[in-house]
């Protein structure tokens, strides 16, 4: 059987648009075989989306994941664990927390978008998102009540690296989120490296940083990356001996250039938390 997998997606339990079924229909679709499913911050989806499969003995494996946001000295940072077990008690605890984080940042972010003229957007939000409030909800939300014109600019404009409203959470810390993957028996991925905004410099210490901690892969294939920068992190990949791992970060159907399936290829040769995976 050949494989096609993709290691980092979201359903509509964070800020995705598909529920979990339509997202197994859509990776089907693609003739995926296994999916991991990583929302920020829940695990919520993963019962609903095995269920499904399982119930109409669907050809797909799903891979129980999620994506962590964690503080680091070098800001804010995305570690997704792929393989756990999504009952995990501790997991699920430190996720309540993070969950509980998001609402009291967004109504942070809605008091200072209402000193701007513009107001709305926590009631909106409250009515429309399913669990995990994101970044991405408060944009789109942005959008529908006529403010700015599409999600970029609400980023631009407020809430993005450059915006101007910087609402900084105290998320659980690096170490902690390494730990509470390893704990619930997974795989701690630093995701999506170049994103952040760092000089090559700190990225490569936050990736050693990371190492050092326990972290056991970094992302190496995912849109947006060319043969340079993923050249670059195949050397930090190699000095700290971690593995890689790919995956679309797919959110939205109408985003072809973070499709599902879809990220560079990288050589055959580099280890690869799929050898770990797919096995299990
Ligand atoms: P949060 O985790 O709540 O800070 O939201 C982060 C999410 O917002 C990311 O996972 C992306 O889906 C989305 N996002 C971040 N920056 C941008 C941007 N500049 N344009 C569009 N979406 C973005
Ligand atoms: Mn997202
Ligand atoms: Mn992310
Ligand atoms: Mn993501």
């Amino acid at each position: 059987m050949s494989i096609k997998f993709d290691f980092h997606c979201h359903s509509d339990y964070s800020d995705g648009a598909l529920e979990p079924e339509r997202l197994i229909d859509y990776a089907l679709d693609r003739e995926i075989t296994h999916l991991a499913l990583t929302d920020h911050d829940s695990v919520s989806g993963l019962a609903e989306a095995h269920k499904y499969i399982t119930e109409n003995a669907l050809p797909i494996r799903l891979i129980n994941g999620l994506e962590i946001s964690a503080l680091t000295e070098y800001g804010e940072v995305h570690i997704v664990g792929l393989g756990i077990d999504y009952q995990c008690e501790r997991l699920n605890q430190a996720l309540k927390i993070q969950q509980e984080k998001r609402w009291e940042r967004a109504s942070l972010i809605d008091e200072k978008l209402c000193k701007a003229g513009i107001s709305g957007v926590l009631d909106k939000c409250q009515q429309d998102v399913k669990q995990v409030i994101t970044r991405s909800h408060i944009a789109g939300v942005m959008v529908k009540l006529g403010y700015v014109s599409d999600r970029q600019q609400a980023f631009k404009k407020y809430i993005g690296k450059q915006g101007r409203i910087k609402i900084s959470k105290d998320w659980v810390v690096l170490d902690k989120a390494i730990s509470l993957i390893h704990q619930a028996g997974g795989v701690a991925v630093l995701a999506h490296p170049t994103r952040y905004p760092l000089s090559n410099r700190k990225l490569a210490f936050l990736i050693q940083d990371f190492a050092q901690s326990g972290g056991d892969a970094l992302e190496l294939s995912y849109p947006s990356l060319n043969a340079d920068k993923i050249s670059w992190l195949k050397i930090q990949l190699e000095n700290n001996q971690l593995l890689a791992s790919s995956g679309s970060d797919f959110h939205y159907p109408d985003l072809k250039w973070t499709d599902l399936g879809r990220f560079p290829h990288i050589d055959s040769n580099i280890p690869h938390v799929v050898e770990k995976l797919i096995q299990a």
